[in-house]
């Protein structure tokens, strides 16, 4: 019994993909959105962030309704690159892009889900919860659009992101913390031929610290890794310094601290038992969260994507997303699956099944 006017759907995902919005140039989608999201009469407000988030805005909007729940749905509208003039194709009810560029749909096919279940429940004339919309700008590469969201407009206390793949029906509740480590080890310069003696080899010191360092999995929730390493100029000086640029991810925040102070004091002792420094700048780029399987939320959730005939699972990620921002500033967010899949790469597609099946849940979810 779906009511999703498909159409109307793929149409205003086209609109959406087809309006360049690379992280941080958000401005021109976040004021079509706000436009659009006026005439289905929600109150629109813009947040502003820092101007070295985005050109635009963060999106909130607010439609009451007389069903006595409100839920607070969430997508950003910011890309990766290649995303500048894209050209979807549909082709046997997927929709790619011209393969040039990334499609778009992470993250604009939960926004057209989400609008499109708006537009059913009113021209069905359908009682519905308070619907809470959070459109975020710059998600990827550091969710700093979530972490700059005004959280004094939200009412709810509960969230849902749909911003992950995977078949619908799959639940995001847990997600990592992520800490980046950036080293710079500083040694003493010398000729390497005439004395190499008098120089302190910063790639030594370093080499020997990562040696004695316990990295990539640490254990079923804790991972390690040395991303980036850049030092040198010409083989006849022992190397002066060298930058380390490493992260530590954990679904548990002890756990994390706990990474996080191994990798930092192993980069100090080594460097003191060479006589050299290191510089650390250690920062937390976002916070863990889980929720449990029979927290009434996802009870929730998975029993409208039941009514809908989908599979509802719940799953832990690897990966970071305005989920984590949200559940940090106490609000319970889950993060689920629009169909996008191949995200980030310009294979990336969708099944207009899949966005039909989203919209259904989100419709399901609202009116119940
Ligand atoms: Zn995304």
């Amino acid at each position: 019994m779906t009511t999703i006017n498909r159409d109307r759907l793929v149409d205003h995902f086209i609109q959406l993909v087809k309006v360049d919005s690379e992280s941080r140039n958000e401005k021109q989608i976040g004021e079509l959105l706000a436009e659009q999201l006026g005439e289905l009469g929600f109150s629109v407000h813009k947040l502003p962030v820092p101007e070295e988030v985005s050109n635009g805005f963060n999106l909130y909007a607010k439609l009451d309704g007389a069903i006595e729940d409100s839920i607070v749905l969430s997508c950003h509208m910011d890309t990766v690159t290649p995303g500048i003039g894209i050209e979807p194709i549909i082709e046997d009810g997927v929709i790619r892009s011209k393969g040039n560029t990334i499609l778009g749909g992470d993250d604009k096919s939960g926004i057209a889900a989400i609008m499109e279940a708006v537009r059913c429940i009113q021209a069905e004339n359908l009682q519905h919860k308070t619907i809470e919309l959070a459109f975020t700008v710059h998600e990827e590469g550091g969710l700093f659009g979530s972490q700059h969201f005004d959280m004094s407009y939200i009412r709810s206390d509960k969230a849902i992101v749909l911003d992950t793949g995977g078949p619908i029906g799959t639940i995001v509740n847990a997600a990592p913390g992520q800490q980046k480590i950036v080293a710079v080890i500083k040694g003493r310069p010398a000729h390497a031929g005439l004395a190499p003696e008098e120089g302190i080899s910063a790639i030594q010191v370093a080499a020997d610290a990562i040696n004695q360092m316990k990295l990539l999995r640490i254990d079923e929730e804790t991972t390690a890794n040395i991303g980036i390493v850049q030092g040198g100029n010409a083989t006849n000086i022992v190397m002066p310094e060298l930058k380390i640029v490493a992260e530590a991810r954990s679904l548990n925040g002890d756990k994390l601290d706990a990474q996080v102070t191994h990798m930092i004091d192993t980069f100090q002792s080594v460097a003191e038992k060479h006589g050299a420094e290191v510089e650390i700048n250690s920062t937390r780029a976002y916070n863990a969260f889980v929720i449990a399987d029979d927290h009434p939320h996802i009870t929730a959730v998975k029993s409208a994507f039941e009514a809908i005939g989908a599979n509802p699972y719940t799953k832990g990620t690897g990966g970071g997303s305005d989920a984590n921002n949200f559940n940090a500033k106490g609000l319970t967010t889950v993060n689920i699956s629009t169909g996008m899949a191949k995200v980030h790469t310009t294979e990336e597609f969708i099944a207009i099944d899949d966005m039909v099946k989203v919209t259904e849940f989100v419709k399901h979810y609202l009116t119940h």
